[in-house]
Protein backbone atom coordinates (compact mmCIF):
# COMPACT_ATOMS: atom_id res chain seq x y z
CA UNK A 1 0.00 0.00 0.00
CA UNK A 2 1.24 3.35 -0.76
CA UNK A 3 1.33 6.33 1.80
CA UNK A 4 -1.89 8.24 2.59
CA UNK A 5 0.62 11.65 1.20
CA UNK A 6 1.00 9.69 -2.07
CA UNK A 7 -2.32 8.95 -2.23
CA UNK A 8 -3.68 12.56 -1.64
CA UNK A 9 -0.95 13.70 -4.45
CA UNK A 10 -2.01 11.43 -6.79
CA UNK A 11 -5.66 12.66 -6.38
CA UNK A 12 -4.54 16.49 -7.18
CA UNK A 13 -2.77 15.37 -9.89
CA UNK A 14 -6.17 13.07 -10.88
CA UNK A 15 -4.26 9.75 -10.94
CA UNK A 16 -6.86 7.55 -10.81
CA UNK A 17 -5.62 4.18 -10.33
CA UNK A 18 -3.51 5.69 -7.19
CA UNK A 19 -5.93 7.79 -5.60
CA UNK A 20 -8.43 4.56 -5.73
CA UNK A 21 -5.86 2.67 -4.17
CA UNK A 22 -5.64 0.35 -6.87
CA UNK A 23 -2.20 0.18 -7.19
CA UNK A 24 0.04 -2.13 -5.40
CA UNK A 25 3.72 -1.72 -5.69
CA UNK A 26 5.71 -4.79 -6.72
CA UNK A 27 8.71 -4.34 -4.53
CA UNK A 28 11.49 -5.95 -6.87
CA UNK A 29 11.07 -3.37 -9.21
CA UNK A 30 13.73 -0.73 -9.44
CA UNK A 31 13.32 2.87 -9.06
CA UNK A 32 12.81 3.31 -12.88
CA UNK A 33 11.06 0.23 -13.38
CA UNK A 34 8.62 0.77 -10.64
CA UNK A 35 7.54 4.10 -12.21
CA UNK A 36 7.65 3.02 -15.30
CA UNK A 37 4.71 0.62 -14.31
CA UNK A 38 3.03 3.04 -11.95
CA UNK A 39 2.80 5.47 -15.44
CA UNK A 40 2.10 2.72 -17.33
CA UNK A 41 -0.68 1.66 -15.22
CA UNK A 42 -2.18 5.42 -15.27
CA UNK A 43 -2.27 5.97 -18.82
CA UNK A 44 -4.19 2.00 -19.51
CA UNK A 45 -6.82 3.30 -17.16
CA UNK A 46 -7.19 6.99 -18.47
CA UNK A 47 -7.62 4.65 -22.28
CA UNK A 48 -9.96 2.60 -20.97
CA UNK A 49 -11.66 5.38 -19.16
CA UNK A 50 -11.87 7.39 -22.71
CA UNK A 51 -13.08 4.12 -24.75
CA UNK A 52 -15.71 3.91 -22.45
CA UNK A 53 -16.89 7.39 -23.02
CA UNK A 54 -16.46 7.20 -26.53
CA UNK A 55 -18.35 3.65 -26.38
CA UNK A 56 -21.44 6.00 -24.71
CA UNK A 57 -21.33 8.74 -26.85
CA UNK A 58 -21.46 7.28 -30.24
CA UNK A 59 -25.20 5.71 -29.59
CA UNK A 60 -24.45 3.09 -31.43
CA UNK A 61 -27.85 1.06 -31.54
CA UNK A 62 -26.34 -2.21 -32.36
CA UNK A 63 -23.00 -3.94 -33.02
CA UNK A 64 -22.16 -5.17 -36.21
CA UNK A 65 -18.79 -6.24 -37.69
CA UNK A 66 -16.89 -6.46 -41.13
CA UNK A 67 -16.96 -10.21 -40.63
CA UNK A 68 -20.45 -10.86 -40.35
CA UNK A 69 -20.85 -9.11 -43.63
CA UNK A 70 -21.68 -11.31 -46.60
CA UNK A 71 -20.48 -9.66 -49.79
CA UNK A 72 -21.56 -12.81 -51.65
CA UNK A 73 -24.98 -11.91 -51.11
CA UNK A 74 -24.49 -7.94 -51.59
CA UNK A 75 -23.04 -7.68 -55.13
CA UNK A 76 -22.90 -3.90 -54.91
CA UNK A 77 -19.68 -4.14 -52.83
CA UNK A 78 -16.59 -6.41 -53.28
CA UNK A 79 -14.64 -8.22 -50.28
CA UNK A 80 -11.35 -6.00 -51.44
CA UNK A 81 -13.33 -2.86 -51.01
CA UNK A 82 -14.57 -3.90 -47.60
CA UNK A 83 -11.26 -4.34 -46.40
CA UNK A 84 -10.19 -1.03 -47.57
CA UNK A 85 -13.48 0.56 -46.12
CA UNK A 86 -12.06 -1.33 -42.77
CA UNK A 87 -8.44 0.25 -42.48
CA UNK A 88 -10.30 3.14 -41.46
CA UNK A 89 -7.85 5.39 -43.36
CA UNK A 90 -10.01 7.39 -45.25
CA UNK A 91 -11.48 8.63 -41.89
CA UNK A 92 -7.99 10.35 -41.49
CA UNK A 93 -8.69 12.25 -44.79
CA UNK A 94 -12.60 12.92 -43.81
CA UNK A 95 -13.89 10.79 -46.79
CA UNK A 96 -17.36 10.65 -46.87
CA UNK A 97 -19.47 7.85 -47.89
CA UNK A 98 -22.91 7.56 -49.01
CA UNK A 99 -24.85 4.53 -49.15
CA UNK A 100 -27.67 3.84 -51.47
CA UNK A 101 -29.89 1.45 -51.53
CA UNK A 102 -33.56 -0.36 -50.78
CA UNK A 103 -34.67 -1.39 -47.51
CA UNK A 104 -32.85 -4.53 -46.09
CA UNK A 105 -29.40 -4.61 -48.23
CA UNK A 106 -27.34 -4.15 -45.48
CA UNK A 107 -26.88 0.01 -45.65
CA UNK A 108 -27.00 0.27 -41.69
CA UNK A 109 -24.88 -2.98 -41.29
CA UNK A 110 -22.15 -1.48 -43.10
CA UNK A 111 -22.56 1.60 -41.56
CA UNK A 112 -22.38 0.40 -38.02
CA UNK A 113 -19.54 -1.75 -38.40
CA UNK A 114 -17.38 1.06 -39.62
CA UNK A 115 -18.78 3.11 -36.43
CA UNK A 116 -17.94 -0.10 -34.38
CA UNK A 117 -14.52 -0.34 -35.51
CA UNK A 118 -13.84 3.41 -35.25
CA UNK A 119 -14.55 3.86 -31.52
CA UNK A 120 -12.41 1.23 -30.67
CA UNK A 121 -9.73 2.51 -32.96
CA UNK A 122 -10.13 6.11 -30.45
CA UNK A 123 -11.69 7.83 -33.22
CA UNK A 124 -14.98 9.72 -31.75
CA UNK A 125 -18.19 8.75 -33.63
CA UNK A 126 -21.72 9.65 -34.05
CA UNK A 127 -24.76 7.50 -34.60
CA UNK A 128 -28.21 9.37 -35.81
CA UNK A 129 -30.79 8.47 -38.04
CA UNK A 130 -31.87 11.82 -39.89
CA UNK A 131 -35.17 12.12 -37.60
CA UNK A 132 -33.15 12.15 -34.67
CA UNK A 133 -30.28 14.16 -35.62
CA UNK A 134 -32.70 16.49 -37.06
CA UNK A 135 -34.80 16.60 -34.01
CA UNK A 136 -31.14 17.16 -31.44
CA UNK A 137 -30.38 20.20 -34.04
CA UNK A 138 -33.83 22.00 -33.59
CA UNK A 139 -33.43 21.58 -29.73
CA UNK A 140 -30.09 22.47 -29.16
CA UNK A 141 -31.10 25.50 -27.72
CA UNK A 142 -33.75 24.72 -25.27
CA UNK A 143 -32.36 21.19 -24.22
CA UNK A 144 -29.50 20.52 -22.18
CA UNK A 145 -29.02 17.35 -23.94
CA UNK A 146 -29.47 18.23 -27.52
CA UNK A 147 -26.67 21.08 -26.65
CA UNK A 148 -24.09 18.49 -25.61
CA UNK A 149 -25.23 15.94 -28.79
CA UNK A 150 -24.54 18.67 -31.10
CA UNK A 151 -20.63 19.64 -29.11
CA UNK A 152 -20.33 15.80 -29.53
CA UNK A 153 -21.31 15.99 -33.25
CA UNK A 154 -18.88 18.76 -33.86
CA UNK A 155 -15.85 17.14 -32.20
CA UNK A 156 -16.41 13.79 -34.32
CA UNK A 157 -14.17 12.12 -36.80
CA UNK A 158 -17.28 10.20 -37.81
CA UNK A 159 -20.37 11.32 -37.87
CA UNK A 160 -23.49 8.82 -39.01
CA UNK A 161 -26.61 9.64 -40.49
CA UNK A 162 -29.11 6.86 -41.22
CA UNK A 163 -32.53 6.60 -43.32
CA UNK A 164 -31.42 9.82 -44.98
CA UNK A 165 -35.26 10.37 -47.38
CA UNK A 166 -37.55 7.72 -45.52
CA UNK A 167 -38.81 11.14 -43.67
CA UNK A 168 -39.67 13.94 -45.35
CA UNK A 169 -37.61 17.06 -44.74
CA UNK A 170 -39.17 20.28 -43.56
CA UNK A 171 -37.64 23.80 -45.15
CA UNK A 172 -36.00 24.29 -41.41
CA UNK A 173 -34.49 20.30 -41.69
CA UNK A 174 -33.24 21.32 -44.88
CA UNK A 175 -31.49 24.18 -43.78
CA UNK A 176 -29.99 22.76 -40.57
CA UNK A 177 -28.59 19.96 -42.12
CA UNK A 178 -27.15 22.04 -45.02
CA UNK A 179 -25.63 24.21 -42.28
CA UNK A 180 -24.62 20.94 -40.59
CA UNK A 181 -22.64 19.14 -43.56
CA UNK A 182 -21.37 22.88 -44.85
CA UNK A 183 -19.60 23.09 -40.77
CA UNK A 184 -18.06 19.44 -40.72
CA UNK A 185 -16.72 19.45 -44.50
CA UNK A 186 -13.50 18.80 -44.74
CA UNK A 187 -12.87 17.99 -40.82
CA UNK A 188 -15.12 15.41 -39.75
CA UNK A 189 -16.03 11.94 -42.49
CA UNK A 190 -19.70 11.68 -42.89
CA UNK A 191 -21.70 8.43 -43.80
CA UNK A 192 -25.10 8.83 -45.12
CA UNK A 193 -27.55 5.96 -45.75
CA UNK A 194 -30.24 6.54 -48.02
CA UNK A 195 -33.10 4.69 -50.21
CA UNK A 196 -32.81 7.58 -52.53
CA UNK A 197 -30.23 8.41 -55.36
CA UNK A 198 -28.52 12.13 -55.31
CA UNK A 199 -31.19 12.77 -57.59
CA UNK A 200 -34.35 12.18 -55.48
CA UNK A 201 -32.51 14.65 -53.02
CA UNK A 202 -33.45 18.11 -55.10
CA UNK A 203 -37.10 16.96 -54.21
CA UNK A 204 -36.32 15.64 -50.58
CA UNK A 205 -34.78 18.67 -49.34
CA UNK A 206 -37.94 20.79 -51.02
CA UNK A 207 -35.03 22.97 -53.03
CA UNK A 208 -32.54 22.38 -55.87
CA UNK A 209 -29.96 25.02 -55.57
CA UNK A 210 -29.44 23.71 -51.43
CA UNK A 211 -29.68 20.73 -52.59
CA UNK A 212 -26.88 20.75 -55.22
CA UNK A 213 -24.71 23.14 -52.73
CA UNK A 214 -25.33 20.09 -50.00
CA UNK A 215 -24.35 17.54 -53.01
CA UNK A 216 -21.30 19.62 -54.15
CA UNK A 217 -19.44 19.68 -50.12
CA UNK A 218 -20.79 16.20 -49.24
CA UNK A 219 -19.36 14.49 -52.48
CA UNK A 220 -16.08 16.28 -53.22
CA UNK A 221 -14.18 13.47 -51.12
CA UNK A 222 -16.70 11.00 -51.19
CA UNK A 223 -16.90 7.23 -51.90
CA UNK A 224 -20.97 6.39 -52.75
CA UNK A 225 -21.91 2.67 -52.66
CA UNK A 226 -25.16 1.76 -54.69
CA UNK A 227 -26.34 -1.27 -52.67
CA UNK A 228 -28.26 -4.12 -54.67
CA UNK A 229 -31.88 -4.47 -54.32
CA UNK A 230 -31.25 -7.90 -53.01
CA UNK A 231 -33.24 -7.71 -49.28
CA UNK A 232 -31.22 -10.01 -46.50
CA UNK A 233 -34.35 -9.20 -43.96
CA UNK A 234 -36.46 -11.35 -46.70
CA UNK A 235 -33.84 -13.54 -47.67
CA UNK A 236 -33.19 -14.63 -44.31
CA UNK A 237 -37.05 -14.33 -42.84
CA UNK A 238 -37.37 -16.49 -39.98
CA UNK A 239 -40.83 -17.72 -38.08
CA UNK A 240 -42.92 -18.54 -35.12
CA UNK A 241 -44.43 -21.07 -36.90
P1 LIG B 1 -30.69 -1.55 -44.50
O1 LIG B 1 -30.08 -0.61 -43.54
O2 LIG B 1 -30.10 -1.48 -45.88
O3 LIG B 1 -32.19 -1.45 -44.52
P2 LIG B 1 -29.67 -3.53 -42.67
O4 LIG B 1 -28.23 -3.19 -42.69
O5 LIG B 1 -30.45 -3.08 -41.49
O6 LIG B 1 -30.39 -3.02 -44.01
O7 LIG B 1 -29.83 -5.09 -42.87
C1 LIG B 1 -30.96 -5.81 -42.42
C2 LIG B 1 -30.53 -7.08 -41.69
O8 LIG B 1 -29.86 -7.95 -42.60
C3 LIG B 1 -29.52 -6.78 -40.59
O9 LIG B 1 -29.76 -7.68 -39.53
C4 LIG B 1 -28.17 -7.05 -41.23
O10 LIG B 1 -27.22 -7.47 -40.28
C5 LIG B 1 -28.49 -8.14 -42.23
N1 LIG B 1 -27.71 -8.01 -43.47
C6 LIG B 1 -28.00 -7.23 -44.53
N2 LIG B 1 -27.11 -7.39 -45.52
C7 LIG B 1 -26.22 -8.29 -45.07
C8 LIG B 1 -25.03 -8.88 -45.64
N3 LIG B 1 -24.62 -8.57 -46.89
N4 LIG B 1 -24.36 -9.76 -44.89
C9 LIG B 1 -24.78 -10.08 -43.65
N5 LIG B 1 -25.90 -9.58 -43.05
C10 LIG B 1 -26.59 -8.70 -43.74
MG1 LIG C 1 -31.07 0.72 -42.33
Amino acid sequence: MLNSEIISLAKQLHLSVISHGKYTPDENLSNEGFLLDLLRSEVESREKRAEAERIKQARLPAYKDFDKFDTNFQKGISQEQLDTLAKLEWLDNAFNMVLIGPPGSGKTHLALAIGNKAVREGYKVFFATMDTLMHILKTREISAKSAARTRWIAKCDLLIIDEVGYLPVSRTEANLFFGLISQLYENTSVIITSNKGFEGWAELLGDPVLATALLDRLTHKCQVLDFDDDSWRLAHREHIF
